[in-house]
């Protein structure tokens, strides 16, 4: 594509700027453009081409790792190219373009009884972001990942030429494109089909459960029945006792169960509050938990949680507060200090889980890493290029990274990754910050893996769209 005329381009000049992950362990310099519209997108990556920079797309940073970075070449943040382009209320379908945040999104569409059928547990993601991961929610194994709901995309290639991909038209490209993390082009327009709600409440059932085989049955069973279900995991807990925790199941209320759904659908119950506990204001409590985030305090809180969700009952909660549960402290990543957290997530087939989520845990506490949250989810496995669905189960752990322990955490996730491996089970771009060539190397023999790869060299046979991920996980294959 030729270069535009210096004259002629629209796009404000990037700046060398620092960009971080928002797991806080990972900042790099890029120089960083902003376009506001999908020309703006063809002028950065002709303008990267011509000083030969590679260019990373970056939505709302919300990836835990280094998916949105692109240290010494270009990021291309699309966070300003934020417009809705059309809504139909009386559809539930709604066109985007790739800013968008979920919590944008979310804010158009509720009030009119409708919600995105599936989103990420952060409002700050964008559309565009989203579909790049295929992200999933707490309805995975009942709903699929994002990329099920989408119409329609617009996606622009490296060489600027523009392909709208629908599952029926060009969907090889719409099947790779998605999940593809920003490989193969940018999408410019996004279009979503949306789910219809009677009531802006969900009863939200609490159960207490010992071990990972008690979490497992109670997923298990209760999957037909449940709207969304999701397991917090005190990651203290060891042995057989490894899982203990607690499962919440949501359910929709039916048609008519809700007296007055526009009230409950209204921003007056949707807000998140904009203190904790009624005390402390929310944009501060991160500074607050700050000095807690230490094993013996965790160990502590995590004790009282269990037991304190032991005798939480039945109850009625709003879809914001159930859904963006990390959105209510602002910042929470900071409260893990200066180096930041690393968040290990696995997802492993239903007959291996319990086992090697405990052998996870017992070889973090044996590095002296111990976990301090464990998110437990249910899957299902889809048919796009690049992904990460098993019908399983998967584990986020979270570890603090410290000036201490930094050195042994590539030891340790080298351990988990083996047996991720050998248990069938695979890994979500969107969380990793620690898998290496060699752990990765074994899904690249994967056909449809494969496929994609062929995808990327004839979409980008210059190889301008790069980022730190596709770099740290491809190696010299990534080269090749
Ligand atoms: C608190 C928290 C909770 C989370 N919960 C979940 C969860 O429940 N389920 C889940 O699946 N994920 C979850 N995530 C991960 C998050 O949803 C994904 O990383 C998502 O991709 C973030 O979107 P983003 O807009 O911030 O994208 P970024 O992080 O900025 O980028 C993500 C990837 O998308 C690419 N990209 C960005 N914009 C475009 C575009 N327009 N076109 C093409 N490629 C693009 C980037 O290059 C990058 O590879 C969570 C993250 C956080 C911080």
């Amino acid at each position: 594509m030729a270069l535009p005329a210096a004259r002629h381009l629209t796009v404000p000049d990037g700046a060398w700027e620092e960009v971080a992950a928002w797991g806080v362990a990972t900042r790099v310099s890029s120089r960083v453009y902003r376009p506001r519209t999908a020309d703006e997108v063809a002028e950065v990556f002709a303008l990267a081409a011509a000083e030969g920079l590679s260019v990373g797309l970056r939505g709302g940073g919300q990836s835990i790792g280094d998916a949105s970075l692109n240290a010494g070449n270009v990021c291309l943040d699309l966070s300003g190219m934020n417009g809705i382009r059309a809504w139909d209320p009386g559809t539930g379908v709604i066109e985007v373009e790739p800013g968008v945040t979920v919590g944008r999104l979310w804010r158009t569409v509720i009030a009119d009884g409708w919600l995105p059928p599936v989103v990420p547990g952060t409002m700050l993601a964008t559309l565009g972001g989203c579909a790049a991961a295929n992200v999933h929610g707490k309805n995975h194994w009942r709903a699929g990942t994002i990329g099920e709901h989408l119409l329609e995309v617009e996606l622009a290639l490296p060489n600027g030429e523009v392909r709208r991909c629908r599952p029926t038209e060009n969907d090889d490209l719409f099947r790779a494109a998605i999940g593809s993390f920003g490989m193969l082009g940018c999408f410019t327009r996004l279009t979503l089909r949306c789910q219809r709600v009677h009531s802006g409440w969900l009863r939200v059932e609490p159960v207490a459960v010992g071990s990972f085989e008690e979490a497992i049955a109670v997923f298990e069973e209760r999957r037909s029945a449940a709207d969304y279900l999701v397991g917090w995991v005190d990651g203290f807990a060891r042995g057989p006792a490894a899982g203990r925790g607690l499962v919440h199941q949501a359910n929709h209320l039916a048609a008519g169960e809700d007296p007055d759904p526009r009230a409950s659908l209204g921003p007056a119950v949707q807000r998140l509050p904009g203190a904790i506990l009624g005390l402390v204001p929310a944009p501060l409590a991160w500074r607050l938990v700050r000095p807690l985030l230490h094993d013996p305090t965790v160990r502590l809180v995590n004790g009282v949680k269990y037991r304190l969700g032991r005798v939480e009952r039945v109850h009625r909660q709003s879809h914001t507060k159930f859904t963006f549960l990390l959105n209510r402290i602002p910042g929470w990543e900071r409260a893990y200090g200066r180096h930041g957290l690393v968040q290990y997530q696995s997802f492993i087939p239903v007959a291996h889980a319990a086992r090697v989520f405990r052998a996870q845990i017992a070889l973090a506490h044996e590095a002296g890493v111990p976990p301090y949250m464990g998110i437990f989810k249910r899957h299902r496995p889809d048919d796009f290029l690049v992904s990460y669905g098993v019908d399983g189960f998967s584990l986020g752990l979270d570890f603090k990274v410290t000036r201490a322990n930094r050195a042994r955490l590539p030891a340790l996730t080298a351990r988990l990754d083996r047996l991720v491996i050998e248990a069938g089970g695979r890994f979500y771009l969107a969380k990793d910050s620690t898998l290496t060539p060699s752990s990765f190397a074994p899904y690249l023999a994967e056909p449809r893996l494969q496929r994609f790869l062929a995808l990327k060299r004839s979409c980008d046979p210059g190889r301008l769209l790069e980022t730190n991920l596709f770099r740290r996980i491809l190696g010299a294959a990534g080269a090749a």
